[in-house]
């Protein structure tokens, strides 16, 4: 880890820029490294965006992990801590955070042929598929896991539930997944509950893997079911690790969330002008649209007030704002990745999102 950099992490809201890789176009240039920056050059006009991080076009998983883990072993310690990703649909915002299948071919060049631009005319095929390159969320545990050591000091519970159209489904439901009313909790603790959410006590990493590929896949069987709802819809995943033997004071916790957030492109997209006639599904996916950028926009406003220390954080314009009010409040982390698209038909989408990173960083 780097504890160094913790103190400045606390109580901020982080953005880091990962860009979807395999396209390359002269409209979208970065500086990579801390302060970086991405240039855009939308209908003539050049634009500049400072981030708190961008990643080189072919950045891996774990120099991805790298930059976030600080964040995420301050839970240890009591903090609570939130990582989403944000962006249009297809920039890799489920690759960023759960598993990427990588693009190389399991038969790799030798190295020294890496350094020439040339590539295979056939790759060997895959007997098992392509590798898996763990995202954000796998490499998150195994280092919770390995930093809390066998004797673990700490309990660990995991919740995980989906957003789509505003309702909130448990996707960890032992039963049927139900919507869930969200509520306000008692007075002065400022805090909301979620009525009838599961929260599973975890023995071990190798059960909690298995957990959240039972919440992936309910969230996938949707996906058929309902035209790619998957991306229409916000998941989040909830970790609490409470201390449980001294000399931490018991009762201490400190929470991970990791957010994949829905994918961000406008309501215009979907016709902005109303739904094409006779066209139940443009109705649905217009809805959809528009459910999708009311609660990117109450994210975007909630982490703008707070940045600004505004008296009032409008937390309750959205489910997503309401669930994530005790995670975002004084005191806590925000990360934000935010994924672009380098292809010039998405400029549009890209700008938007950098102009989002802007209002909340
Ligand atoms: P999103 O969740 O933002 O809609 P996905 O994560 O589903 O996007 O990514 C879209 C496609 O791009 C997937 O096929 C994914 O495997 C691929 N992809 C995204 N990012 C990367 C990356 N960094 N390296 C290789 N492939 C990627
Ligand atoms: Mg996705």
């Amino acid at each position: 880890g780097c504890p160094g950099r913790l103190p400045e992490l606390k109580g901020n809201i982080r953005v880091l820029c990962r860009l979807r890789p395999g396209t390359s176009s002269s409209l979208v240039s970065v500086e990579p490294g801390p302060g970086g920056t991405v240039t855009t050059c939308y209908r003539g006009r050049h634009r500049r965006f400072r981030l708190d991080w961008v990643f080189p076009p072919d950045a891996s998983q774990e120099e991805v992990f790298r930059e976030l883990e600080p964040a995420v072993l301050s839970c240890l310690r009591g903090y609570s801590v939130c990582i989403f990703t944000y962006g249009q649909t297809g920039t890799g915002k489920t690759y960023s955070m759960e598993v990427g299948h990588s693009p190389r071919p399991v038969g790799e060049a030798p190295g020294a042929l890496h350094d020439l631009d040339v590539s295979p005319v056939c790759t060997p095929p895959h007997p098992q598929g392509p590798p898996e390159d763990p995202g954000i969320v796998p490499r998150a545990l195994q280092s919770l896991f390995r930093e809390m050591g066998a004797g673990r000091q700490h309990r660990v519970t995991l919740s995980m539930v989906e957003i789509y159209n505003e309702a909130v489904r448990d996707l960890l439901a032992p039963g049927p997944p139900e919507r869930l009313a969200v509520r306000q909790g008692p007075e002065g603790q400022g805090g909301i509950q979620v009525a009838g959410l599961t929260h599973w006590d975890v023995p071990n990493l190798e059960t909690l893997h298995q957990m959240l590929k039972l919440g992936r896949s309910n969230r996938a069987t949707a996906a058929t079911a309902m035209n790619q709802r998957s991306s229409r819809s916000h998941a989040l995943v909830t970790l609490t690790l409470r201390a449980a033997t001294p000399p931490r004071a018991p009762g201490t916790a400190g929470t991970l969330h990791l957010v994949d957030l829905a994918g961000s492109e406008r309501a215009r997209k979907a016709g902005a002008a109303g739904p094409p006639r006779g066209d139940p599904d443009g109705a649905r996916r217009l809805r959809e649209a528009q459910t999708i950028n009311r609660s990117l926009l109450a994210l975007g406003g909630v982490m703008a007030a707070l940045r600004a220390h505004r008296p009032h954080v409008p937390f309750r314009d959205s489910q997503l704002t309401r669930l994530l009010q005790p995670a975002l409040g004084p005191g806590t982390t925000a990360v934000l990745l935010l994924q672009i698209s380098t292809r010039p038909e998405d400029l549009g989408e890209t700008v938007c999102s950098l102009k989002f990173a802007e209002r909340v960083g």
